[in-house]
């Protein structure tokens, strides 16, 4: 089963980026990007282990998560509108995609109403790229105090996406800025980050290089996603 194949090839790859980087592999993990696919192939990806799984958007993830087991943990990776947050905080263990005051304080009202808290990441737009969602670094850090002001919301660290390239050595500098990025926010908040959301399919070694401790991976996987 093709599968089996990817899902281990991925395990090895992720296995020895951490070697390479003195890394423990129990340090990374491996969260399923199911978007696009229906639920039979995330049934597939549970009968191998999988328990950890992100998807894009909001209303595919409602209609997809009531068909597939129970004990999955699901992660919202994509940019989330306000007018969406209570969904997406009755559907999500975590958001990945925190990337406003506003949107962070409408997840504060919404787990609040739902009696919960919300673990969340920031995400930053870390190469400034026009298309994409994401704090720009100055800007997070200027936020950073009032984002923390809102109880229920629990801030375990920092997202991005990376410049699309077919040389992943190139965006190293990408998640080495978001790593820093960081260190700073750390010593802002006076308290430990633990996680970095960065690498895909095709650039996830270059990212636990660089300290990545979730990576999110779909294509390596499960193959092109249908159209
Ligand atoms: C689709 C997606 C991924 C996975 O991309 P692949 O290249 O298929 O591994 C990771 N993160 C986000 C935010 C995505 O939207």
């Amino acid at each position: 089963m093709p599968l089996a194949d990817n899902l281990a090839t991925v395990r090895e790859r992720i296995a020895r980026a951490c070697e390479r980087a003195g890394r423990d592999p129990a340090s990374v993990e491996l969260l399923a990007v199911t978007k696009g696919q229906p639920p039979e192939v995330v049934r597939a990806a549970a009968d191998l282990g999988l328990t950890l799984f992100g998807e894009n958007k909001v209303q595919e993830a409602r209609a997809k998560i009531p068909l597939c087991p129970g004990r999955l943990r699901w992660h919202l990776i994509g940019h989330l509108q306000t007018n969406k947050v209570r969904d997406a905080v009755h559907c999500f263990a975590w958001i990945h995609s925190v990337d406003s005051l506003r949107l962070a304080e409408e997840i504060d009202r919404q787990a609040n109403r739902q009696a919960r808290h919300l673990p969340v990441l920031l995400e930053v737009n870390v190469a400034g790229e026009a298309n994409k969602f994401g704090y720009a670094p100055d800007r997070l850090l200027a936020e950073l105090e009032a984002l923390n002001q809102c109880r229920r919301l629990e801030i375990h660290g920092l997202m991005t996406l990376a410049p699309w390239t077919p040389t992943p050595e190139r965006v190293r500098p990408v998640f080495r800025r978001l790593a820093d990025l960081k260190a700073r926010c750390e010593e802002r908040l006076g308290a430990p980050l633990a996680h970095l959301s960065m690498g895909m399919s095709g650039d996830f070694e270059v990212a636990i290089e660089e300290g990545a401790t979730l990576v999110r991976i779909g294509t390596a996987l499960f193959g092109e996603r249908p159209v």
